[in-house]
This record gives C-alpha cells, structure tokens and sequence, in this order.
C-alpha cells in the first residue's frame, strides 16, 4: 500500500513524523480524507482529532486548530498545540473543560471571555475524546 510523509508540527516541536496510508481530519468546510498524491492545497482545521491509518493500524491524534498543508512531497499539520493519546494528563482536561464551563455560566454571550471559554472547552473536549479513544 503505498504511504505519504506526515508530520504534525507545533511552535513547541515536532509531534509526528511518519510514512501513513491515509488520514482524515476535519477542516472547517468538514471531513477531509487524505490519500497519496492528494491534490496540494490548504485547509484551516477545526479543534478536533486527526485520524492516522499507517499498516493494519490506527492513531489518532488532538490538534488544536492551525491548518492542514498537502504538498507533493509531504503533508503537514502546522497546529497551536497537537497530543497523542498517551500524551495527554486526563486531569488536566478536566480541570480546563470544568474552569471552561464555570466561566461559560458567568460570562455573557458577548464578551470575549466567553468566546475564550468556548475554545478552552472545545480543546479540553477533543482531549478528553482522543484520550478515551487510545
Ligand atoms: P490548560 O488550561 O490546561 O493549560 P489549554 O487548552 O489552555 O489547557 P493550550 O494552550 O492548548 O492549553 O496548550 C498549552 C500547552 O500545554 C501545549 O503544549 C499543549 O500540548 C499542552 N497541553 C494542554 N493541555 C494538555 C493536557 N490535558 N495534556 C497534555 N498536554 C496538554
């Protein structure tokens, strides 16, 4: 089966670098599986996971935003902030999702408070969705 070089990069490091099969990440237009000699383009990715299929296996990874590059020779996820599974402190997304949640019930619609809060909730989810999915 053939394969493509992914790699998943943040401002802090490289998270993932490895020949894959196909993934599928979520964009903001929705789904979007990637296969070998996909089209280049780019895309913005929602706050969501990224499924990697690599062999008979499959990986999953949290991103945090940032876009999806497909090039020829390779595909990067450039992202604020990217975790595999084993990486992420269970803990620490519940206690993110539950500040998220309090300072949804006190800020109003309109306040940028709340629009910060709706993304600390979103992160603090999808950690906690890829977490279980290990
Ligand atoms: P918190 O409020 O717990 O800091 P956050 O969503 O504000 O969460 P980010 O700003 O998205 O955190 O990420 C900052 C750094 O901390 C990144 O390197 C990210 O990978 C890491 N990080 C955040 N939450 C977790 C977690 N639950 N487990 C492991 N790493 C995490």
């Amino acid at each position: 089966m053939s394969t493509f070089l992914l790699e998943i990069v943040t401002p802090e490091r490289k998270v993932y670098a490895q020949d894959v099969n196909m993934i599928v990440v979520r964009g903001i237009a929705g789904e979007l599986g990637i296969l070998p000699n996909h089209i280049p383009m780019v895309t913005p990715l929602k706050i969501s996971s990224v499924k990697i299929k690599q062999g008979g296996s499959e990986q999953i990874v949290a991103v945090n935003g940032g876009f999806v590059e497909i090039r020829k020779e390779k595909v990067v996820i450039l992202a604020e902030s990217a975790e595999l599974p084993g990486d992420i402190d269970v803990d620490r997304a519940q206690a993110a999702k539950q500040r998220a949640e309090q300072r949804l019930s006190a800020a109003k619609k309109d306040e940028i408070d709340f629009r910060r809060a709706e993304l600390a909730l979103q992160r603090a989810m999808n950690r906690l969705d890829v977490s279980d999915k290990r």
